[in-house]
């Protein structure tokens, strides 16, 4: 598990493009350019882990594009301390990005490969997550809800009402919502029974499946 200075430079280069593409948020750029995303792929596929892609993982997943990564940490606004529910662990590269942030992280992943895969991997590099959880996102976690941010890294077919009554007040929730294509969608709890709702473009995710596999 290697990381040269070639790695940093290609990194650095991410994240150029990607501040070109409209991130704007330097934390969220500095994350970009420290985590070894290589280390997320594949060896054999090294060469492709800092280009702007997202690329296959195990359990016929993937490890989503960079652009969609920084994008959805950005309209998170990801504070030193924050609770974050995350639903989709897989590659843990996102999981990594917000741990970066300095936030409390439970992740949350239906596949058991998945999920054992990535809770022995992240913290052999220095990741350590609150909690790995192996179960259906659709459900949240209400043991240690409510959360800040609840960030969802599938795309939903529709809005898991449980994800909803797990946000604080003031929370965000980050979901892309959509069969085919998804619609980036953040709810911004206002009260207990108010919530602000924005649509911010499309995206393609893998679905957000029911039932731990
Ligand atoms: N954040 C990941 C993105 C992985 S793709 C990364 O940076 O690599 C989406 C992941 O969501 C897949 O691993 C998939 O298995 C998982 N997933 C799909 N439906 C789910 C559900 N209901 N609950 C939890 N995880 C789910």
């Amino acid at each position: 598990m290697k990381d040269t200075s070639k790695h940093q430079g290609l990194r650095k280069q991410l994240a150029m493009v990607l501040a070109k593409k409209g991130i704007k948020d330097n934390n969220v750029l500095y994350a970009i350019k420290k985590i070894p995303r290589h280390l997320f792929i594949d060896s054999s596929f090294t060469d492709h882990a800092y280009q702007d892609k997202a690329f296959p993982i195990a359990a016929e997943q993937t490890i989503s594009q960079p652009y969609t990564v920084a994008f959805q940490t950005q309209i998170l606004q990801v504070k030193n301390g924050d609770k974050i529910l995350e639903i989709g662990t897989g590659s843990g590269y996102q999981t990594a990005v917000l741990l970066e942030l300095g936030a409390e992280v439970y992740t949350i992943e239906r596949q058991h490969e998945l999920f054992k895969k990535t809770s022995l991997f992240l913290p052999k590099i220095g990741y350590m997550p609150k909690k790995f959880i192996f179960g259906d996102g659709y459900k949240g976690f209400k043991e240690k809800a409510p959360f800040d941010k609840i960030i969802v890294t599938a795309g939903a077919p529709f809005l898991p009402k449980a994800l909803l009554a797990q946000l604080k007040i003031g929370g965000r929730l980050l979901i892309p919502i959509g069969s085919k294509t998804q619609i980036m969608t953040l709810f911004v709890r206002k009260t207990a029974k108010e919530f602000e709702k924005h649509e911010l473009g499309d995206f393609s995710f893998v679905p957000m499946l029911k039932k731990k596999i």
